[in-house]
């Protein structure tokens, strides 16, 4: 059953579609996620080396039928209404007396994170299946592959309200081509794959420096920069 919100728009069918995928990075840093999806920079580290063979390892196409649940391989995604794209890890059609719901698995590397990034991912797959099966899809689950456990991720309603106000930020982005400036946030920049191209400290470190000669000037105790 399809939430509405304001993120679907007629603009949306013509706008370029927006990676499922991008909703992670974006929800962890705005600008990597721009520098990776529109100005398509892209630096390894061990955590995405790790995190893209566990992906590749999981992105074999393919169907099985396990105890009565159809489980899905590398399934292709789409949201006409929030005019996303993406490919599932695993989906598992589950039967019950109606015919049968998804639940969607998505693998990651690690372990559960403090941010939400990965459950807005997986929640954005959420939406695309209730569009594309016409079915609630109620929970999902994160499989995580330094604990190999099962994260099970209710849909709820402000899980849902995230998901779409992610949707609608960085599609606004991504229509606009623009990237936002660099923000220092040690937790997260020192695990970015892009730290060395970004260089956050730097630039934050500039603007820091031009305000301070700028206040400086406007009272009167430094020279014009
Ligand atoms: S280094 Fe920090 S500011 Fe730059 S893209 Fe990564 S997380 Fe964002």
């Amino acid at each position: 059953m399809p939430a509405s919100g304001a993120a679907g728009s007629k603009e949306s069918a013509e706008a370029e579609p927006i990676p499922i995928s991008a909703l992670q990075h974006a929800v962890y840093c705005l600008r990597q996620a721009a520098l990776i999806h529109i100005e398509r920079v892209w630096a390894e580290n061990r955590f995405t080396a790790e995190g893209r063979v566990m992906h590749e390892a999981a992105h074999e196409p393919g169907t099985r039928r396990d105890r009565g649940v159809r489980r899905v391989t590398a399934l292709p995604l789409a949201c006409l209404r929030l005019n996303l794209t993406g490919v599932a890890d695993l989906v598992e059609f589950r039967p019950h007396d109606r015919g049968e719901f998804a639940f969607p698995v998505e693998y990651k590397r690690g372990k559960p994170k403090a941010h939400r990034a990965d459950e807005v991912q997986l929640c954005a797959q959420a939406l695309c299946l209730e569009e594309m099966t016409g079915e609630p899809v109620p929970e999902g689950a994160l499989f995580y592959g330094e604990t190999r456990r099962r994260v099970i991720v209710p849909f709820d309603a402000a899980l849902r309200q995230i998901t779409e106000a992610t949707v609608l930020e960085f599609g606004d982005l991504l229509a606009r081509g623009r990237t936002p400036a660099p923000v220092w946030r040690p937790s997260r920049c020192r695990s970015c794959s892009l730290l060395d191209l970004c260089r956050p400290r730097a630039v934050t470190k500039s603007a820091l420096r031009f305000r301070s000669r700028e206040l400086a000037v406007v009272l009167g105790s430094g020279e014009p920069s």
